[in-house]
């Protein structure tokens, strides 16, 4: 079993999925920034933006996240789209993760 708890989480085993495919997973933020906060990650451990070779799938993360935002409604309303690389990003879970932030003004980090 590894140790990466996004890995656990994208996995299924914690029932806590609010999206999945063949390559990528959805789930709530367990400390949400924002009324609406959802990380997007990919299915294989990929540690980090930097590391990750296929830009098609960073696509296919961001086509999730529209979706989920006209889901959760707020895609009229504005949402941001984020990702931290490494320790001066941000990055606390080494584990690539597409954050998708809205359903109010969005303050975090630089506007
Ligand atoms: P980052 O700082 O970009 O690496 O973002 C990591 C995010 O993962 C933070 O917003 C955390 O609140 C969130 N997080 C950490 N552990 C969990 C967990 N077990 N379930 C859901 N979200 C988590
Ligand atoms: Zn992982």
């Amino acid at each position: 079993m590894t140790d990466c708890i996004f890995c656990q989480i994208a996995s299924g085993a914690f029932g806590s999925l609010i999206y999945e495919d063949d390559t990528t997973a959805a789930f709530r933020d367990i400390n949400p920034l924002a009324k609406v906060h959802i990380l997007i990650v990919p299915k294989e451990h990929i540690p980090c933006i930097d590391e990750c070779g296929d830009m098609s799938l960073v696509a296919h993360m961001i086509e999730v996240a529209r979706e989920l935002a006209r889901k959760e409604g707020i895609s009229e309303s504005g949402y941001r789209l984020m990702i931290n690389c490494r320790e001066d990003g941000g990055q606390t879970v080494m584990h690539l993760h597409l954050h998708l932030l809205g359903g109010e003004k969005i303050c975090w980090g630089p506007a």
